[in-house]
């Protein structure tokens, strides 16, 4: 190697000042490394030339030879547009441009040779090609045509400055060439050799200028595989140095209480994934290391189980638990069903919200703090200042979505110890994706639902067919079966989407009249009381249907409603359309879910339809939901950070991913300080990565 990779842009040969702040602005590129690591968004065959009377609309972005004839500047609403005839020796067509025309004007020689490369389009019945790349036919004779031609990334601000693709080629020539080609080793040879990938110089010549499609491929694994794998190396060093640093609580033993309840109160026997989960809880809480636990597990799966059974493990082990939901309904709920089996225990717990009423308040908080309350459920309300513990050794939270990473370290900061932390979500997270955003958490999954159930059938019907629907909610109420009707009601301040929940539920009333039926509503509009006293008539049975918007969303479990029937079903993201769906087949009756649309879907719509149609799976559907919205949007935007990926990417190279991820364990399970002679590249590579890159920003 000649230069060093570190060394700004601005010392590359053809970069001045005014470039070399461009680049930094609009693409990020500081150095020479940023610069080789600009990579391709794609490849064109520069090898192929079109003659004017081959083009068609179809063609997309292709290259020409030929000549303008003339030149004229065209008034249009707005300012001026340049237009130029261009002709070989098969036809004419025009050239436009829209912006720096001054300039564009001084360049252009009439009557010699160019080649013109972008995209065609079809304008007034005549072809044209706006803003193209030019270059004149001998000073492009001179450049080497390889018959892929890499397209970097651009913006317009760069494109209107004159850097053109062919300028960043240029420059990525000339930094190969200060650096003879040769770039530092970041894999260690053994491991390449066993997984077959190139060498770091081959792959960064290839992925820039493929010498075959073939080289460009193998450039592209070498290089994608280097990137999942530092990522994973360096969440997995972190959960390293967390499980060195942060001392836990040791749980000594699985106790009497555990004991008692697995073997008398325990009212069905556990999954397999239920019992593997606790397995793995049980190791964590067992070992001096703080446990921080995601568990994934589908709507109905079972997790408040296995929530109450790691409670009771800490509750043994004389310390304190606590489970934290993001509603208050959803909170209730917990309490509700976890009361009556620490009842039967003896233990003691309490439920606090923001409705709690301060005499009882008080009450809590003294308990708390003397140890005589065992296990306390709750919403937000937990994390107050007065909350304190006498000894919290275990915080569950339920729905991580709605909470976030500063909430979760709150809690932790409750005891001079962190208690253990389990996070429990049911809104599937792709595996790949937690892989990549959780390194720093282990994950458990429960795979399985428990025995008897019924997977929910899924039908897709349109709003014209609404009278057939509700001859069949009418057949399922004289079963004696309960519906849920939803109404989306995105932002609950719009007014539109409230009208269309009154004149649905005003319909639903027409079709379905007193005495014989009963109807519930339930909307965000409506006071905490009033809510509540609907959502009891209706889990108490006393109500046939439930007109709601998407509060129950969350959590409502009424086994005898086996008819969910979603409205504009077209306007719900895919994990809520699942959430929802989540709320019937609770029971051991056959449970059905009614997407209703109108005539007018978007491709997305219709495959978000299709797949729920097609499968019960949430981490099937969670996968869709990836690849349609992107990881970004899927996990809020503080969090894409680590998504940024450079050449990989998380939903087609998931194998790719996974083999990186091993490996990256593999190394660091023989080899946890990286002392080995041959690990010696991936020390160095670490850290200049954690030096220059400070991943920690956005993974802490
Ligand atoms: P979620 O994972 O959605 O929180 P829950 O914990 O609410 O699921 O469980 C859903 C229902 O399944 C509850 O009624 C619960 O009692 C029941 N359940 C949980 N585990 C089992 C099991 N192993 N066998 C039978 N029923 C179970
Ligand atoms: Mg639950």
């Amino acid at each position: 190697m000649n230069a060093n990779l570190q060394t700004p842009i601005d010392y590359l040969k053809g970069v001045g000042p005014n470039r070399a702040d461009l680049l930094r602005s609009e693409l990020g590129i500081n150095t020479y490394q940023d610069l080789l690591n600009l990579f391709p968004n794609r490849y064109i065959d520069r090898t192929k030339y079109f003659k004017i009377n081959e083009l068609s609309q179809s063609n997309s972005e292709i290259q020409i030879i030929g000549k303008i004839s003339n030149l004229k500047e065209v008034s249009q609403k707005k300012g001026k547009r340049l237009v130029a005839n261009f002709i070989d020796e098969t036809g004419s067509m025009e050239l436009v441009w829209f912006r720096g025309q001054k300039w564009i004007k001084q360049q252009l020689k009439i009557g010699q040779d160019y080649v013109i490369f972008g995209r065609i389009n079809m304008f007034n019945g005549t072809f044209s090609m706006a803003h193209p790349e030019m270059e004149l036919l001998q000073e492009h004779e001179k450049h080497l045509r390889s018959a892929m031609q890499a397209i970097y990334p651009s913006t317009e601000k760069l494109s209107n400055k004159g850097i053109s693709n062919r300028v960043i080629i240029n420059l990525m020539q000339e930094l190969f060439k200060e650096c003879n080609g040769k770039f530092k080793e970041t894999l260690p040879d053994a491991l390449r050799q066993e997984l077959k990938l190139i060498g770091k110089s081959s792959a960064l010549f290839n992925i820039h200028f493929p010498k075959s499609t073939e080289m460009l491929s193998k450039a592209e694994i070498r290089l994608k595989f280097e990137e999942l794998f530092y990522i994973q190396l360096q969440l997995l060093i972190k959960n390293l140095i967390h499980k060195s640093k942060i001392k836990g609580l040791t749980f000594e033993h699985v106790g009497e209480i555990f004991n008692e309840f697995y073997n008398t109160h325990l009212p069905f026997g556990l999954t397999n994934a239920q019992k593997r989960v606790l397995k793995e809880i049980r190791a964590d809480l067992g070992s001096n290391a703080q446990m921080n636990r995601l568990l994934q597990g589908d709507v109905g799966s079972g997790k408040t189980i296995v929530a109450l059974m790691s409670m009771l493990m800490a509750v043994d082990n004389g310390y304190q638990a606590c489970l934290m939901a993001p509603t208050e309904i959803l909170s209730v709920q917990h309490y509700n069903g976890l009361v009556e089996y620490c009842n039967k225990l003896n233990i003691r717990i309490e439920l606090l919200t923001g409705s709690t009423k301060t005499s009882s308040r008080k009450e809590i908080f003294k308990n708390l703090e003397n140890g005589d309350l065992n296990i306390l459920i709750g919403t937000h309300a937990l994390l107050e200042d007065k909350v304190k513990f006498k000894n919290l050794g275990l915080a569950i939270i339920d729905e991580q979505h709605r909470f976030g990473v500063a909430q979760r370290s709150k809690l932790w900061h409750k005891n001079e110890v962190p208690p253990h932390i389990l996070v429990m979500t049911a809104t599937p997270i792709p595996r790949t994706l937690a892989m990549s955003l959780y390194g720093d958490l282990d994950i458990s999954v429960i795979d399985e639902l428990p025995p008897g159930r019924q997977p929910v059938k899924t039908v897709h019907r349109f709003d014209n067919n609404r009278l057939k629907v509700f001859a069949f909610l009418k057949e399922e109420i004289k079963k004696g079966r309960q519906i849920y009707i939803v109404y989306p009601l995105i932002n609950e301040s719009e007014a539109l989407d409230y009208k269309d929940l009154m004149d649905g539920y005003e319909s639903v009333v027409r079709e379905f009249p007193l005495p014989d039926y009963q109807i519930s509503i339930v909307h965000g509009q409506m006071s905490a009381s009033d809510k509540d006293y609907e959502m009891q008539r209706f889990i108490k049975g006393q109500t046939q249907i439930m007109v709601a918007t998407t509060v129950i969303e969350v959590g409502v479990n009424v086994p005898n409603a086996t008819v969910m029937v979603i409205e504009s079903a077209e306007r719900f993201g895919l994990s809520q359309l699942h959430q929802l769906r989540g709320r019937v087949g609770r029971g051991g009756d056959q449970s059905y879910c009614i997407l209703m649309t109108s005539h007018k879907l978007s491709n997305d719509a219709k495959l978000r339809l299709q797949t729920m149609c097609k499968t019960n799976d949430g981490f099937e559907i969670a996968e869709v939901d990836l690849k349609l919205r992107g990881p970004g949007d899927l996990m809020g935007t503080q969090q894409s950070g680590v998504l940024n990926l450079k050449i990989a990417n998380i939903v087609k190279d998931k194998q790719l991913l996974q083999l990186a991820r091993h490996h990256a364990k593999k190394i660091l399970t023989d080899d946890p300080a990286l002392n080995n002679e041959q690990n010696k590249v991936i020390l160095d590579t670490y850290r200049n990565l954690s030096k220059y890159k400070n991943i920690w920003n956005y993974i802490s």
